[in-house]
């Protein structure tokens, strides 16, 4: 079987990772601006948008670090800015949501940390 998802070409760390980020603005919207029905509010809803569009056009594809230690940082400074608060909000929370979720985040962010240290 191909590594691309073949319904979106989209490669499994590339959605995994859209996944991840859906799961903490969900989280964080829930919390700070209680939106109804389990629905995103707008501010949260173009994060997301951004968020995925970003990750799906990312330049590293499969090779990619986590955005957090990207070395090219591609979001604009105000999203770059938003969703940097949603993680500092919802990481440690995602941890005791969905455990496995977080360590699989945390063990790439690990790599990346052991890769940059050879380099
Ligand atoms: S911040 Fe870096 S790793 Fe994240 S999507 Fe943009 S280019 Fe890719
Ligand atoms: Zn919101």
């Amino acid at each position: 079987m191909s590594d691309k998802d073949e319904s979106s070409n989209i490669s499994p760390k590339i959605r995994n990772e859209k996944q991840t980020v859906e799961k903490l603005i969900h989280l964080y919207c829930e919390k700070k601006h209680n939106p109804s029905g389990g629905s995103l509010c707008s501010k949260c809803h173009d994060l997301l948008e951004y968020s995925h569009q970003r990750l799906e056009q990312c330049r590293y594809h499969e090779d990619k670090p986590t955005c957090r230690k990207c070395p090219t940082h591609c979001y604009k400074p105000n999203m770059r800015k938003e969703i940097r608060r949603v993680m500092r909000f919802s990481g440690p929370r995602l941890a005791f949501r969905a455990p496995l979720d977080w360590i699989k985040h945390r063990i790439h962010d690990t790599k990346d940390s052991k890769s940059e240290k050879r380099e």
